[in-house]
């Protein structure tokens, strides 16, 4: 379980996060939206601690951090490695073919086999449906395909959140479809995961929970039945101007 409390953040006079509250329950998926500059990405990040929040208390299961302190490196890694993001980008080694991708991370950090984070490697390749793309390299693969490489590099580290900014905002819609096909997969297979997305229709279906993010503030937080169905006025707004 991973919680926020009280949790601010600003850039120069521009409070991104403003009292951020709320829990993210494990084997849930949980969809953050709100409009462009409302701090969606500002919060993926802190949880991911690629953004350092100046006060307010992060817990991750029974580990409390005082963003108020100071924060070690082996602390730091610890949390980066419980939340795998998925960047926007892919950044993917165009040098090195799919499967070795893939493998890199469990090899380098985990210090795995070869063989065995091979065979890993090649099982989260069928997972994401490129099983056959195994000995291709980054550059010959559709963007879709390339996100769907990253989604299974930071699967292969085994992070207890998998955190995603947008999995699909460079795509075409018919590579998005792959996309969130294995999004939604993995999400009824109660893996932990946290994703910022404008696809309405989508967080509809994959959210456990929904957030409303709007000027560093969370508006809502529950069910998308809820956030769907008796949306407030100023959600209304929001989910008429996505459409
Ligand atoms: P979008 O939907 O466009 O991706 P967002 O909800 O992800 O928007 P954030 O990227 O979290 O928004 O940004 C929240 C606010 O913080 C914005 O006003 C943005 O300009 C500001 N901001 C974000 N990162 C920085 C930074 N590194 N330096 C200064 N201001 C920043
Ligand atoms: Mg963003």
């Amino acid at each position: 379980m991973i919680k926020f409390e009280h949790v601010n953040k600003t850039f120069g006079d521009h409070q991104a996060l403003s009292d951020i509250n709320t829990t993210f329950k494990a084997h849930e998926t949980t969809v953050i939206v709100g409009p462009s500059g409302s701090g969606k990405s500002t919060l993926l990040r802190s949880l991911n601690l690629l953004e350092r929040p100046e006060n307010g208390l992060y817990h991750f299961n029974d580990q409390t951090i005082d963003f108020a302190k100071p924060i070690t490196g082996k602390t730091m890694l610890n949390i980066r490695r419980k939340t795998g993001m998925v960047f926007q980008g892919y950044n993917l080694f165009p040098h090195l073919s799919v499967v070795k991708n893939v493998m890199e991370g469990p090899v380098q950090v985990l210090k795995q086999k070869p063989a065995a984070a091979k065979q890993t490697a090649l099982d989260l390749l069928d997972k994401v449906g490129l099983a056959d793309k195994a000995d291709a390299y980054p550059g010959q693969l559709s963007g879709g395909q390339q996100q769907r490489v990253a989604i299974a590099r930071s699967l292969a580290m085994n992070p207890e959140y998998i955190l995603l900014d947008e999995p699909t905002s460079a795509l075409d819609p018919e590579l998005e479809a792959g996309v969130l096909r294995v999004l939604l997969a993995l999400a009824q297979e109660d893996n932990s995961m946290i994703i910022v997305t404008h696809n309405m229709e989508f967080a509809r279906a994959v959210a456990d929970k929904i957030l409303f993010v709007e000027d560093g503030k969370i508006l809502f937080d529950g069910t998308p039945n809820e956030f769907f169905k008796q949306p407030t006025q100023r959600i209304s707004d929001f989910l008429a101007a996505m459409t």
